[in-house]
């Protein structure tokens, strides 16, 4: 199985680091800064995810687009517009 990679960035230090952890690493806190050690750490959300998930359908609305004016017009009861 394939492990989800993580961006993460430290909030001591404000490194950002990419690491391969289980999703039990991540809620654990068992990931550390590899610059100061510190695992107070915040997740980083890739712009790239963002995109592909404007361009999606909405699986909440069937048939909505975020191309076709947002989602019910906007009024997608999952707030994915
Ligand atoms: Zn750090």
């Amino acid at each position: 199985m394939a492990l989800p990679y993580y961006d993460l960035r430290c909030a001591a230090c404000q490194t950002a680091f990419s690491i391969k952890a289980t999703v039990k690493d991540r809620t654990d806190k068992s990931i550390s800064c590899p610059d100061c050690g510190a695992r107070d750490l915040e997740t980083i959300y890739r712009k790239v995810n963002i995109l592909r998930y404007k361009n999606k359908d909405c699986d909440v609305c069937p048939g909505s687009s975020a191309f076709s004016g947002g989602c019910r017009g906007g009024a997608c009861p999952a707030g994915r517009v």
